[in-house]
């Protein structure tokens, strides 16, 4: 069977002017900042109603642990809005902004797929409303004031070997990894070994995202540790005075955007932190105003349930006071076939048994957010056109036998009308009382929180140092550190820190390789493997096949 492409299917589909996908809503024409016809920023100093209004339940979307192709969390987060809206309800998205980088790089959208996309899907997967751009800005002007600093005498004695602080581009840039800069003499700045990291993974956009209005981002910049003085000390933003010209760049780029889904939801679109060394979602600010003025908000976390849904709850929701109603997870036969131990070349063929084999992976991700979290629950079936009907059928009886709800979801292939019995499902949980907990305490030593981290949420043993990371956390502990959240750096693509763990692996214990504090962003980042925050290029990037035609229109964009 052949298929429309993503840009395709939405080039095919008349957007209607944001200012009726706003007043749908109910928003104030007064907040509405318009870029161009289809896109907007809301400015909530113009919205009179925030404090009487009530707010809507939100409903996170998270995923079993996935394949390298991605297992369809956003896909169904804008598929079962646009189902909500066909079951009457009035729902909103609230997603995360999409990353130059991988947009030239793999193939792969970050805007939805099939008939489950948000659009403008171009804008939004180039440049947007410039987001990114400014957090760009605000990150490099701390790292050349930071290097003006050093080479106008040095002040703050700033130990050149020992500066954290990088500077970011929004690409897929290998070559910029490790560098070294300020050569070629005295009036050409001071040599030292730098590098860069993608714009997603700077701290600034973490801050952005867990930020609720001006006075308290410019409050983290504040915070934010570029580098340790000869002495040891930390040093800030603040010490560089940096942080008043970092918010003034950030001014707009702190105001949540509105599009919409093919079926015209509104869909907030809002930040993009990495779901590895930061938390993964989107802002608090646009999830705060969606709730505002949707009854169903829906919205993804990062990665797997054991990295997103947790850093979602422990981390965002934690500090903004937000409680998801309900969690949908998400699952596709050919990943439960790669957990059950099939080869990655052979996912299309039917194998119920292999299948069975992988269900373990699931079971764990949903027993997590049932206990640990305390959340009703739905796991939705993404349906691949490569499945057969009896392994669709396969797995929903073995959730139904163990009493989980579960729902096929058709959303990639029928837009809204394939997400109706997902609403319904979802509507129905989110009835229930559910009283958000977490899986450890603020007050809990880190290391009691990585071994809780990973004893109830990845069903491990335990935790082990590597050398020089308790010296570290003492540090840290010592600098006021100690009751921030953490923040898990671990592979994606298993529960272990062994990325070739699939299923549900039991008996591991996870190495921690190094801890590092995110003093702006407010958490402790935990790194248990080698990761990566500037990726490269595959051998054919996908620019490769990127043109645009005479009349504007964009094409080989997935
Ligand atoms: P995630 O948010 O979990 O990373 P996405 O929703 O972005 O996943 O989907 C990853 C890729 O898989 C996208 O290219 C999307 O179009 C495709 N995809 C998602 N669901 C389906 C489906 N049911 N059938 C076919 N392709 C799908
Ligand atoms: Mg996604």
């Amino acid at each position: 069977m052949d298929f429309k492409t993503d840009v395709t299917i939405a080039q095919e589909t008349t957007m209607k002017p944001i200012v009726e996908i706003a007043e749908k809503l109910g928003i104030n024409d007064k907040a509405i900042e318009q870029y161009g016809k289809y896109k907007a920023k809301i400015n909530e100093l113009e919205l009179t109603d925030l404090e009487t209004k009530k707010d809507g339940k939100l409903i996170l979307v998270t995923a079993i642990t996935p394949t390298p192709a991605g297992e369809g969390k956003t896909t169904t987060v804008v598929g079962l809005g646009d189902g909500l809206q066909k079951i009457g309800k009035k729902a909103a998205v609230a997603l995360r902004e999409p990353s130059l980088g991988p947009v030239f790089g793999m193939k792969g959208g970050a805007a939805g797929g099939g008939y489950a996309q948000v659009v403008p899907m171009e804008d939004l997967n180039l440049h947007f409303t410039g987001d990114f751009h400014a957090i760009s800005a605000a990150n490099n002007l701390l790292a050349a004031m930071l290097d003006n600093h050093i080479h106008h005498g040095n002040a703050l004695a700033i130990d050149t070997r020992n500066i954290t602080w990088k500077r970011v581009v929004d690409m897929n840039d290998r070559q910029l990894r490790f560098i070294v800069d300020g050569l070629n003499g005295q009036t050409n700045g001071v040599p030292r070994e730098d590098g860069f990291d993608i714009t997603v993974a700077s701290e600034i956009m973490a801050i952005l995202c867990l930020s609720m209005d001006m006075e308290e981002m410019k409050e983290k910049l504040k915070q934010i540790i570029v580098g340790y003085s000869v002495a040891g000390q930390p040093v800030t933003a603040g010490d560089l005075k940096a942080h008043g010209a970092m918010a003034a760049l950030l001014k707009e780029a702190l105001k949540p955007n509105l599009v919409q889904t093919l079926e015209h939801t509104p869909a907030f679109v809002h930040g993009g932190p990495f779901a590895n060394i930061a938390h993964g979602c989107n802002s608090i600010k646009a999830t705060k105003l969606a709730l505002k003025y949707a009854d169903y908000v829906v919205t993804e976390a990062g990665f797997g349930a054991d990295l997103g849904a947790e850093k979602f709850m422990d981390i965002k929701c934690r500090l903004s006071g937000l409680e998801p109603a309900a969690v949908v997870v998400v699952a596709t036969v050919r990943a439960l076939k790669m957990h059950g131990g099939m080869a990655k070349k052979e996912l299309k063929e039917e194998n119920v048994l292999v299948l069975e084999k992988g269900l373990p992976n699931l079971m764990k991700h949903i027993e997590n957010m049932q206990t640990v979290f305390n959340m009703p629950t739905v796991v939705a079936i993404n349906k691949f056109p490569t499945d057969t009907a009896k392994e669709l059928a396969l797995v929903k009886e073995k959730c139904e036998e163990l009493g989980v709800n579960v729902v096929l979801s058709d959303v990639w292939e029928n837009g809204g009308n394939g997400g109706q019995d997902l609403a319904r499902a979802v509507v129905d949980v989110a009835e229930q009382k559910s009283m958000l907990t977490f899986a450890y305490e603020l007050e809990d030593s880190v290391v009691d929180k990585m071994t809780k981290v990973v004893q109830k949420v990845y069903g491990g043993e335990g935790i082990v140092l590597a050398p020089g990371v308790k010296k570290e956390l003492t540090r840290l502990e010592a600098l006021g550190f100690g009751n921030l959240p953490i923040c898990m750096a671990k592979t994606q693509y298993s529960f272990s820190d062994d990325k070739n763990k699939l299923g549900r692996p039991e008996e591991f214990i996870v190495t921690i390789k190094k801890v590092k504090v995110s003093a702006g962003a407010g958490f402790i980042v935990v790194l248990t493997g080698d990761i990566m925050t500037m990726p490269g290029l595959p051998k054919i990037p996908a620019a490769e096949s990127i043109d645009v035609l005479a009349d504007g229109r964009i094409i080989g964009l997935f």
